[in-house]
């Protein structure tokens, strides 16, 4: 993990938050390579989830919602971990992490558990009274509870359809850690998926399946994957049955999704509070009843975490090692890099118009800094599928060389055809894992 976040930080992925201040515990900022890495993390499961889908929509809600949102969900009652303290240093922990009566840091006696809630809170308007509580969203589910009936009269939609959202979420979480694995703000990417209520376990079934087959998909080793059913003990009240998506972390197996069968308890709470009527009107058996909701929600930070962590490698390179990120093209944050091998004219103004060209498609780096060897290096380390070299025999040719990140071969090729070639070597969705884009090359 060490290695991974000074890679972070020395390449521009990620940041501590308000560093020059001494950062802001837990919080972390997205930096030029990070920014883009998370949008493409981001762009995946849009495009899987909502583009090329015909049971799905989108939305994109308000983080502070009416507090009564968070009366009906249960969150203000019961979103809480009970926490710890310890009498002697006053350090804080979560019970259920420590697992003893003394604190592991001094040895001082804990105090009993009390259950800590783990809602932010702030105050919407000028006065700041009880009246005038709102909370930072803990979970991007709620937004789209309240708006299932706008959907379903907007779209007309029918059963079993799906809304999905990516945004920000907010926890006052006890203990946090593992770079950005727990942090107090974070993305979040859910689905709530309806369905008929005698279908729910075949549709839990399909999205468990679905799930791990998209971080499959976005390049993530099938070894470092697996599936954990929670044991009946474990499960929310309301939860008929919950799965977790777990990756293996520097820090262990933890979980990256969770998928989830909620029954129609989300629902129904927001029919008893609001006293709005969600019922759907089953056209084909004229029934009306409440949905079942399938909720696969996975983290984009943990997302990110897993990519890189996946991706990492150290090789040999010559008489060197190298670092470099296998990242999947599809999240690679430049898919190229075009690299005039001087900077001198007409070399320039020939690599400026190769990379006019390549950046119309792809995200596309220009580096004419230090020596090609130290420039080939950088774009290893960041991920960067293919370096396009123009030299003084491109001049001549009008060829350029392109060199492979991963197996580090080059091969020559006309300028003309540099886009239909990489288009053939990056069409990332044409390739379903690491594996067959690297067969394919
Ligand atoms: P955990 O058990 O790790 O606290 P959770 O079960 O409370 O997670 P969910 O409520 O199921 O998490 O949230 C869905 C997803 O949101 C998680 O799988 C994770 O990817 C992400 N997530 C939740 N809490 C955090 C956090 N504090 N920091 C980063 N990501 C988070």
């Amino acid at each position: 993990m060490d290695k991974i976040v000074s890679l972070c930080r020395r390449r521009g992925f990620i940041f501590p938050s308000s560093e020059i201040y001494g950062g802001l515990q837990s919080c972390w900022d997205y930096g030029p390579l990070g920014v883009e890495l998370k949008r493409n993390v981001k762009e995946a499961w849009w495009q899987e989830m909502i583009t090329r889908r015909d049971d799905t929509v989108g939305l994109d809600t308000s983080i502070l919602m009416h507090p009564q949102v968070w009366q009906a969900s249960g969150h203000v009652a019961g979103f809480s971990d009970p926490l710890v303290e310890c009498k002697k240093c006053h350090l804080r922990y979560r019970a259920d992490e420590v697992n003893s009566t003394v604190c592991p840091a001094c040895g001082g006696e804990l105090t009993e558990p009390h259950q800590f809630n783990l809602m932010f809170k702030t105050f919407m308007g000028p006065i700041e009274d009880d009246a005038a509580i709102v909370y930072l969203r803990p979970e991007t589910a709620q937004g789209i509870f309240v708006n299932f009936q706008n959907v379903l009269n907007t779209t007309r939609k029918k059963l079993p359809f799906g809304i999905g959202q990516i945004g920000k979420s907010f926890r006052n979480e006890i203990t946090t850690g593992n770079f950005i694995f727990r942090s107090r703000e974070f993305e979040q990417m859910e689905m709530e998926f309806f369905v008929k209520p005698e279908t729910a376990d075949k549709w839990f079934e399909y999205w468990t399946k679905e799930r791990l087959d998209f971080y499959r998909r976005i390049g993530l080793r099938p070894e470092n994957l697996r599936l954990r059913p929670h044991e009946k003990a474990e499960l929310a009240f309301y939860s008929r049955g919950t799965s977790d998506i777990e990756y293996y972390f520097p820090h262990g197996w933890a979980e990256l999704e969770g998928i989830a069968n909620r029954g129609s308890y989300d629902l129904e709470q927001h029919v008893r509070c609001s006293g709005k009527n969600f019922e759907y009107f089953d056209d084909e058996t004229k029934e009306h009843y409440l949905p079942y909701i399938i909720e696969p929600s996975s983290g984009v930070d943990r997302t990110v975490l897993a990519a890189l962590c996946d991706a990492y490698a150290e090789e040999p390179d010559k008489d060197e090692i190298r670092a470099v990120l296998h990242l999947h093209p599809r999240l690679a944050p430049f898919k190229v890099a075009v690299l005039p091998l001087s900077r001198k004219e007409p070399l320039t103004k020939l690599a400026r118009e190769v990379h006019n060209t390549v950046r119309r498609l792809w995200r596309a780096d220009y580096d004419d800094a230090q020596s090609i060897g130290r420039r080939y290096r950088r774009q290893d380390e960041i991920g960067t599928p293919f370096c396009i070299t123009v030299d003084f025999q491109s001049l001549e040719d009008k060829q350029v060389t392109v060199r492979d990140r991963d197996t580090m071969n080059q091969i020559r090729i006309p300028i003309g055809e540099i886009e239909n070639t990489l288009a053939a070597k990056l069409g990332g969705e044409a390739f379903a894992s690491k594996e067959l884009w690297y067969t394919a090359q």
